[in-house]
């Protein structure tokens, strides 16, 4: 990563004699995992951002609250998906969807737009990561947004639904390849569907707030392989550590 940046500003200076301080600082100011443009520094460096504010994510899930009042998740993924394309935007490897794919809160439809990766876990559970979890980020007509959070696992097997991940991989920073094959992210989701629910923000800046999270209970597992290659795509340890909770409540759905 770093080495990456030092080449951006290479190429930059090259191209631009370096004669515009404004453009420099603007390189220098991008957030990353590590230092002093990581996390802890996020509210100060985007300053539009709400990566400061008191409802954030992720969080360790700890104490939970049953609440048997709690829905299903009602999913609506083809079982054919169109992935437009893959882009590796320095922070994370993301795969973006054509339209068509939601799930429905409380009669409100969040279109599917993307989903990413992060190294190890974002949220843990009592206080442990997993190896990876995959975020599939969902947008409303509103505006508002809802994530599924997959906590994944390690496995020395193959498994044949993480397969097409791994196609599309190595993919170099800034890097974005088309995909053209259809497939069922409904088998990347775990058998069992329940989940812990709390409201929180995206967790990369701008660290949007009022995002409802649905992490499944259920881990997934996924072929060391395919962590391994993403590992490699991806800054390391490119998660954010856990938030304060600042009295929200971790619901468990039954
Ligand atoms: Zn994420």
């Amino acid at each position: 990563m770093k080495h990456n940046f030092l080449v951006l500003i290479a190429i930059f200076c090259f191209a631009a004699s370096c004669s515009n301080d404004d453009d420099k600082v603007a390189y220098a100011e991008e957030w990353s995992y590590d230092g002093e443009t990581g996390p802890d520094y996020w509210a100060e460096i985007e300053q539009e951002s709400e990566c400061g504010g008191a409802f954030q994510s992720p969080v360790d899930i700890l104490q939970t609250q049953t609440d048997s009042t709690l829905q299903p998740l009602d999913i609506h993924y083809d079982a054919g998906i169109k992935i437009s394309n893959v882009v590796n935007n320095g922070h994370t490897v993301q795969f973006n969807f054509e339209s068509g794919n939601y799930i429905t809160l409380n009669g409100e439809k969040y279109e599917l737009k993307q989903f990413h990766f992060h190294e190890l876990s974002e949220h843990t559970v009592g206080g442990v990561h997993f190896p990876m979890e995959i975020h599939l980020v969902h947008v409303s007509d509103a505006g508002k947004y809802a994530v599924l959070g997959v906590l994944t696992e390690e496995s020395a097997t193959e498994i044949e639904q993480f397969d097409f991940l791994d196609n599309y991989l190595p993919l170099a920073v800034e890097e974005s390849k088309t995909v053209n094959n259809t497939y069922d992210i409904n088998k990347v989701l775990p058998a069992g569907r329940q989940y812990f629910t709390y409201t929180g923000s995206l967790t990369t800046p701008p660290c949007t707030e009022a995002v409802q999270w649905f992490i499944f209970k259920t881990p997934v597992e996924a072929p060391v392989s395919l962590i391994e290659d993403l590992r490699d795509a991806m800054p390391a340890h490119n998660y954010r550590p856990t938030q304060p909770l600042n009295g929200r409540i971790v619901k468990e759905s039954v």
